[in-house]
């Protein structure tokens, strides 16, 4: 069995590209299909996974303040989104036979387990994919965040930003021709160019805690798989 670069992953998916771009759904089937595929192949390798899963698709806190739905209670609605897109992942895993464990940091017994970290080690290394859901149970705090925390909580060797572009470029790929792609930053590089890669808090809790982020093309297949047997792919961030 060829080796994997790494042997443990936190894998952090946006909710917002669980919809394929097209707003009037939630989920596209199709979409947890290819994903789950690809999660699959770095299952069979040895690789542990553990998931965290972004919920814009369905719901996000900061989007509703004018509304009159304060922040506090947009982001619990937003933290619950995230569970939904994390059983959705979940059933899409289970179907291709991988055993999981979905943990939410909000209690919810009936629906999953509630997040405690030795058990999620545990279930890490008996080969379960762990989705981590409800973000951090904080309101203020993103799913970003969410990853780096459970990262380090977890002591995941780095944290992969599944996106739908390859990697970081010197300004928006989708809106300027001349934008080109880093290979790899360092965070200082990165913060002192002012590049969007993650929120600030996720951004620090890595570097701090020196958490490399990959950022790569989710939707590319093999992309995922080529990375954690040690290519180049993406942009590599790291202290
Ligand atoms: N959220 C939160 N605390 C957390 C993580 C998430 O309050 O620790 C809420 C917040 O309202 C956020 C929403 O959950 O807008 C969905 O998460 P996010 O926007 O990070 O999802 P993504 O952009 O990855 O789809």
């Amino acid at each position: 069995m060829p080796e994997p670069k790494y042997k443990r992953i936190l894998l952090k998916l946006s909710g917002e590209a669980l919809n394929g771009g097209d707003k009037a759904q939630v989920i596209d089937f199709n979409i947890l299909e290819m994903y789950a595929q690809e999660i699959k192949k770095i299952a069979e390798v040895g690789v542990q996974i553990a998931i965290v899963i972004g919920g814009g698709n369905i719901f996000r806190g900061a989007s509703v303040e004018k509304s009159g739905i304060d922040r506090v209670q947009g982001d619990h609605m937003g933290m619950l989104a995230t569970v939904i897109n994390g059983m959705a992942i979940q059933s899409s895993l289970e179907k291709h036979n991988m055993t999981t464990r979905l943990m939410s940091a909000i209690k919810m017994e009936q629906v999953c387990e509630p997040l405690i970290r030795r058990r999620a080690v545990r279930h890490l290394e008996k080969g379960r994919v762990v989705i981590f859901g409800a973000g951090t149970g904080n309101p203020y705090f993103t799913t970003d965040t969410t990853a780096g925390l459970r990262a380090i909580e977890s002591e995941a060797e780095v944290v992969l930003k599944g996106t739908r572009v390859d990697g970081v470029y010197t300004a928006d790929p989708e809106k300027d021709p001349t934008a080109v792609k880093y290979n790899q930053l360092s965070f200082d590089e990165a913060l002192s160019k002012n590049l969007k890669i993650m929120d600030l808090t996720a951004f620090t809790l890595c570097k701090e805690n020196n958490v490399p982020i990959i950022v790569f093309d989710m939707n590319k297949s093999g992309n995922l798989y080529n990375l954690v047997m040690g290519e180049e792919v993406g942009t590599l961030i790291s202290n």
